[in-house]
């Protein structure tokens, strides 16, 4: 029998709103493998909620921290160093467009909202393997969320498609210089989710429906498999692997179209 025991080991998960966040369900299989787990938060407002989700788990620690700011990374990775001494893994799961950028035209994206989409959903990336990386010990592993409209046009995407590209050829760069230091870096490709982060986007619930039917498997991947697929690719069970965008989609991508 094959077990992941991850009871030696510490993570420090970024961007759980609520029990839909892809992020909870990526920390629901860190914690249920035994890992010791520190989350950060972007507003007040949702420490509660955070707190709601942790009642019980004692191994676990949170605090607030805008991954725009340096000085809340700086802040957050000295705490992940006094709680944890080092780090095995980090988790990803930000991400932001204006949804003034998503309901108009691509052609008319302004300067400010292509610059928060990008720094926001992209950049944070860096910046925060830049904060990890002096913490993040041989046979650690970084995770982010990604989507497919990266690389083809999903109606509405339009700014936040291109962040996604950035976002998955950063992690490419990330991997080829974290890699001698036995940190791999990868990013899941997951199919639509039910999240607030999708509510943002006009005409989700349609696009949910149609990739559902689209999809080989007839239906989309549920958030437990993105969670999955992430403790695979955290743990040591996925240590050949870095640089890659990893498709949870119940098979959606690798369709063009698909006959009743
Ligand atoms: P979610 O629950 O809304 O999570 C997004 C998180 O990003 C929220 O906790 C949000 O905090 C946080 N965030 C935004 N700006 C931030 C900042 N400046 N500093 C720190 N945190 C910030 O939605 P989700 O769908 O799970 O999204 C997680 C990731 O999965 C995103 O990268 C998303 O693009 C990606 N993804 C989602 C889907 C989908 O269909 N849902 C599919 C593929 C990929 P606030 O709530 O405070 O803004």
């Amino acid at each position: 029998m094959i077990s992941i025991d991850l009871s030696s080991k510490t993570a420090l998960v970024m961007g759980v709103a609520n029990a839909r966040s892809l992020g909870w369900a990526i920390a629901q299989q860190l914690l249920a493998a035994g890992c010791r787990v520190g989350f950060s938060y972007q507003g007040e407002r949702l420490k509660p909620e955070l707190e709601k989700l942790l009642a019980g788990h004692d191994n676990t620690w949170i605090m607030q921290a805008d991954a725009t700011s340096e000085d809340d990374l700086s802040a957050l990775f000295a705490r992940v160093g006094e709680e944890f001494g080092g780090l095995d893994y980090l988790v990803h799961s930000i991400g932001f467009a204006p949804k003034a950028a998503m309901d108009g035209r691509f052609i008319e994206t302004t300067p400010a909202d292509w610059n928060t989409a990008m720094s926001v959903s992209a950049y944070t990336l860096v910046s925060i393997a830049r904060h990890a990386e002096p913490l993040l010990r041989a046979g650690g592993s970084i995770v982010s969320l990604t989507y497919h409209a990266s690389q083809q046009v999903v109606p509405k995407y339009n700014v936040m498609g291109v962040a996604k590209a950035a976002l998955e050829a950063a992690t490419r760069y990330l991997a080829s210089e974290m890699g001698a230091a036995g940190v791999r870096v990868n990013c899941i490709s997951a199919g639509p989710m039910r999240t607030i982060a999708a509510r943002s986007i006009p005409g989700f619930g349609d696009m949910y429906d149609k990739a559902a039917k689209a999809a080989p498997l007839g239906r989309n991947a549920t958030s437990e498999e993105v969670g999955k697929l992430a403790l695979f690719l955290l743990s040591d069970m996925g240590s050949g692997i870095t640089g890659e965008v990893v498709y949870v989609d119940a098979g959606a991508h690798i369709m063009t179209m698909k006959l009743d």
